[in-house]
């Protein structure tokens, strides 16, 4: 899979699966631009993507953008795309949980949940749909959740974002799909990274043991399925949430 003069726009990237998928662009090739909301982690996150280039005359743009907010998104889409001069791939990871009980759930927690996970799909895709219609051809990847499948007790807020986005996911890809836009989401499944670090252990023991691969699974793991869906190689596949999970589901 070869990804040279690709141009790719991640959110979320300056961490866990976000940054993996954006690793693995890198050294395929590709030029990419990677948002998200904390500077310093995406200083950090620059110097790493540049030390595993494959080509000096790859871009990598990070920008501070909070997804959640349409016209952030929107003027920092346009300015990838005055650098770029196309989007050929688009992966929507970024992502938040605030658990609790619903009964013990504040509004607060519900709408930021909804607006990051959610909502922000609708603030990228709506503003690179155009130009990607344009270019007749490109790949949306939305990053959902096992838990918008199968549900999780205290996370109706998380769960209810997850399901909304394959959801969305399935409409936008009957929408495009003239123009060879394929959209398609992942659901993983308990995949180590900071999200999932500070359960306790006696709730990691107890999904482990409901994981037919005995194995949490790793960024990599997702990487490397983000990666075959938005290549060439997937050009037939639209409209679907692929699970990703050892079994679990
Ligand atoms: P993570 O390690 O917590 O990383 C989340 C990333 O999203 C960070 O780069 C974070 O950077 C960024 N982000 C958070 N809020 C943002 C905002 N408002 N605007 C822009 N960027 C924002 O999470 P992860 O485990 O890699 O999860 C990545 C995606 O996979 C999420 O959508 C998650 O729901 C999904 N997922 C994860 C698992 C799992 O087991 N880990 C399972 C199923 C699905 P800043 O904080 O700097 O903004």
């Amino acid at each position: 899979m070869h990804f040279k003069n690709k141009k790719v726009i991640i959110t979320g990237a300056s961490a866990g699966i976000g940054k993996e998928i954006a690793t693995s662009f890198v050294k395929h090739g590709a030029d990419i631009a990677i948002f998200a909301t904390n500077q310093d982690r995406l200083n950090k996150t620059l110097k790493e993507l540049e030390d595993v280039k494959v080509d000096s005359n790859q871009k990598i743009i990070t920008k501070k953008v909070d997804v959640s907010k349409y016209l952030e998104v929107e003027s920092s889409i346009k300015e990838v795309l005055d650098q770029f001069g196309h989007i050929d791939i688009l992966i929507n990871n970024a992502g938040i949980t605030k658990d609790n009980l619903l009964m013990k759930m504040t509004e607060a927690d519900f709408d930021r949940v909804i607006d990051i996970n959610l909502k922000s799909i609708y603030n990228t895709c709506k503003a690179i749909i155009r130009p990607m219609m344009k270019n007749k051809k490109g790949k949306i990847l939305n990053i959902s959740s096992i838990v918008a499948l199968i549900g999780n007790p205290g996370q109706t807020n998380y769960a209810a974002s997850k399901a909304g986005m394959i959801g969305f996911t399935k409409s936008l890809a009957k929408e495009v799909g003239s123009r060879n836009i394929c959209v398609n989401a992942i659901a993983p499944g308990f995949i180590e990274t900071k999200m999932t670090k500070d359960l306790p252990e006696n709730v990691k023991d107890q999904m482990l043991k409901n994981i037919p691969l005995k194995r949490f699974g790793s960024a990599k793991d997702v990487a490397n399925l983000a990666m075959f869906l938005a290549s060439d190689d997937a050009d037939y596949i639209t409209g679907q949430t692929i699970v990703i999970d050892g079994g679990m589901v």
